[in-house]
């Protein structure tokens, strides 16, 4: 088992297939990366996704980039080794061809990114075709990946006032056999960022206030509310978020990275068996709490 100098136990891998990516959304993080090498192969990102499962590691999250711009997507979810859950987020707009391929393959859920319904806003934020995105959620609840979390970006005057239209959009995925969640996501508070930034914690309130359930989850002690037949998880980063952060990064050109926003990371690139292994513990021993 994975802990760090904090005590913090590690069980989620968050990985990058590839930085190539068919939407230029305006607050992109790009996952840490600021620049990229050469993509890792499907083997690469199978011998560095064994090694974590070794060491205990058993979620894994595939991520870009666009991770479903790979033409090998497939082949990389079914080629993983056992994990108990293999889940990707994307930005929905390969997914309507993809979603019954995807469940074949092995994928259990899936996470769409989706900031807004209208399409003005939409391709304001995205550049990028809101219908298609629809689709692809639609056609990931056909192919049952289930629970499909819809993650929505809450930006100052671009969508903070369309939450509710979102949950009434998320309620009518639901189904006896898939559940879908609204994921609000506060942007970072980044000084490119700021003039989009809003603290999602008085909408967290408003929803708390008409919750009739609440789950707090173990990753980055998320608070999840129920309203009506609608789940809203909200993802705020703070002091408690990075103390119950279970989770470790690795780029698309094989570096380890402890943290989204920090520079530090070891480079795993063609590294194999103790080696790899060792890398692993080092990146770990690194990790530290941003907030
Ligand atoms: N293209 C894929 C997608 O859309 O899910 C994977 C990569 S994207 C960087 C992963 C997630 O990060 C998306 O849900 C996106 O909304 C979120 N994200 C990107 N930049 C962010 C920011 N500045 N603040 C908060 N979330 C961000």
């Amino acid at each position: 088992m994975l802990v760090d100098e904090y005590g913090r136990r590690i069980t989620n891998l968050r990985i990058a297939v590839t930085m190539k990516c068919n939407l230029r959304c305006i607050y992109c993080h790009r996952e840490g990366e600021k620049e990229s090498g050469k993509e890792m192969s499907l083997d690469e990102i199978v011998e560095i996704a064994e090694a974590f499962r070794e060491l205990g590691i058993r979620k894994v999250k595939i991520t870009g980039g666009e991770p479903l711009l790979r033409r090998d997507i497939c082949d990389i979810i079914s080629s993983m080794p056992e994990f108990q859950e293999i889940s990707i987020t994307t930005n929905g707009t390969l997914l309507s061809k993809l979603a019954e391929d995807l469940k074949d393959a092995g994928l259990d859920r899936i996470n769409v990114s989706l900031d807004s319904l209208r399409s003005d806003v939409y391709r304001f934020i995205t550049g990028g075709d809101v219908e298609k995105v629809v689709d692809g959620i639609i056609a990931a609840c056909n192919a049952k990946l289930t629970p499909v979390k819809i993650n929505m970006v809450v930006m100052k005057d671009l969508n903070d006032d369309q939450i509710e239209e979102m949950m009434e959009f998320v309620s009518s995925l639901n189904s006896e056999e898939v559940k879908a969640i609204l994921q609000v996501i506060e942007v970072l508070r980044l000084k490119s960022l700021e003039k989009y930034y809003v603290d999602i914690s008085k909408v967290e309130r408003k929803i708390a206030s008409m919750a009739e359930a609440v789950v707090l989850r173990e990753m980055h002690f998320r608070k999840q509310y129920r309203v009506g037949d609608v789940v809203v998880e909200f993802v705020k980063p703070c002091k408690e978020f990075c103390m119950h952060c279970n989770r470790i990064r690795v780029t698309s050109d094989g570096k380890i990275k402890p943290c989204l926003m920090k520079e530090e990371s070891i480079d795993a690139r063609g590294l194999r068996g103790k080696e790899l292994i060792e890398a692993i513990k080092k990146a770990v021993k690194i990790r530290k709490p941003y907030y």
